[in-house]
């Protein structure tokens, strides 16, 4: 069973096959184009769509090529139904409809962000993790529990991603910033104080963001250095609270920050002190691609046949704590 996976939700426009083998998926290709906005400034919606139009077809059809099979070989088209930026959305949205109703193809929309999950599930073997997704949309600590992915702690304002390529692109950098933070920080080891805010078991970026830029005056390599470490220090730390609460015995680490090595190295020492086993989603998989969208409609498939074209919607806020997931 071959299914279609489309990813569409910001910055990249992915195609990706997916093979069902028994309870597991095999990828077989993953073609993605990335668009990327101008120095210093972030994603403009109408720009990246755009820029998903003009790639759609070739993407599609590398993708096709890579996996050796052609649009009849399909048993089912998966898409990004949201959460993203609705013009975005709407370019997969569009291409998934359109093949599936061309080619009498069952149609699933999917939530991108628990893709991130079943990914990182498919890609590391964790069975039952307490998440730390941590992406450009998302900052959350989830774990499963009664049919839905629960919330433990969540970011108050702007997520750790949108932390980092805010701050990188206040220096001038290209956005997503996150990789070339980690290098610079990788030069320092001189912290400077920085505000740590953690309320309840959520976190709040937004008044370390703007400390973070005027501190840069200091040193740019010292300023992403205290930045990484008092971020993913406050994240380790909630996500070390919900490990104890929810009494998981796994870590798993998904979205495009999760990536960061400093970031990983915390939270192995969260598992140590926990006795907890660590995972975290392979790095070439860290970020959005048309694999997540593909294993999850996998998934869908083994409890219902594909949704009705007038469900084929796309939601731009669409919480995965609202999803009922019955697979
Ligand atoms: P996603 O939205 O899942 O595609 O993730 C994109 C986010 O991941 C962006 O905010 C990037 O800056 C961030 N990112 C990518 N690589 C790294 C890294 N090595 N360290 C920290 N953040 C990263
Ligand atoms: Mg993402």
């Amino acid at each position: 069973m071959y299914c279609l996976g489309i990813e569409s939700t910001a910055h990249t426009f992915s195609c990706a096959v997916i093979e069902k083998k028994q309870k597991n998926g095999k990828i077989l290709s993953d073609v993605r184009k990335i668009y990327k906005p101008p120095e210093g400034e972030g994603i403009h919606p109408r720009e990246a769509s755009r820029h998903h139009i003009e790639n759609s077809s070739s993407v599609l059809k590398q993708c096709l090529d890579e996996a050796k099979i052609k649009i009849n070989d399909l048993d089912m088209i998966a898409y990004a139904g949201g959460p993203g930026l609705g013009p975005c959305l709407r370019v997969g949205a569009v291409v998934a409809r359109s093949l599936s109703s061309y080619y009498d193809i069952p149609i699933y929309p999917v939530n991108h962000a628990i893709g991130h999950i079943e990914l990182g599930k498919l890609l590391t073997g964790a069975k039952n993790p307490l998440v730390l997704l941590v992406s450009g949309g998302h900052t959350m600590i989830l774990a499963f529990s009664s049919g839905r992915w629960r919330v433990f702690g969540e970011t108050l304002d702007i997520t750790l991603g949108q932390l980092l390529d805010q701050f990188g692109r206040s220096l001038g950098f290209a956005s997503p910033c996150g990789r070339k933070i980690e290098e610079l920080a990788n030069k320092s080891t001189n912290y400077v104080d920085l505000p740590y805010v953690v309320k309840g078991n959520d976190v709040s970026f937004s008044g370390l963001l703007s400390a973070a830029k005027q501190s840069t005056s200091k040193g740019v390599q010292d300023a992403c250095y205290s930045l990484q470490e008092t971020a993913f220090a406050m994240i380790a730390e909630a996500t070390e609270r919900a490990l104890a609460f929810t009494r998981k015995n796994e870590i798993m680490i998904v979205g495009g920050v999760a990536a960061n090595k400093r970031l990983s190295s915390m939270l192995e020492d969260v598992c140590k002190r926990q006795k907890a086993k660590f995972f975290v989603v392979p790095l070439n998989y860290a970020g959005d691609c048309g694999s997540q969208i593909a294993i999850t409609g996998i998934r869908e498939s083994s409890v219902y046949p594909g949704a009705k074209m007038k469900d084929t919607f796309v939601k731009q806020s669409w919480r995965l704590d609202s999803v009922d997931v019955l697979y």
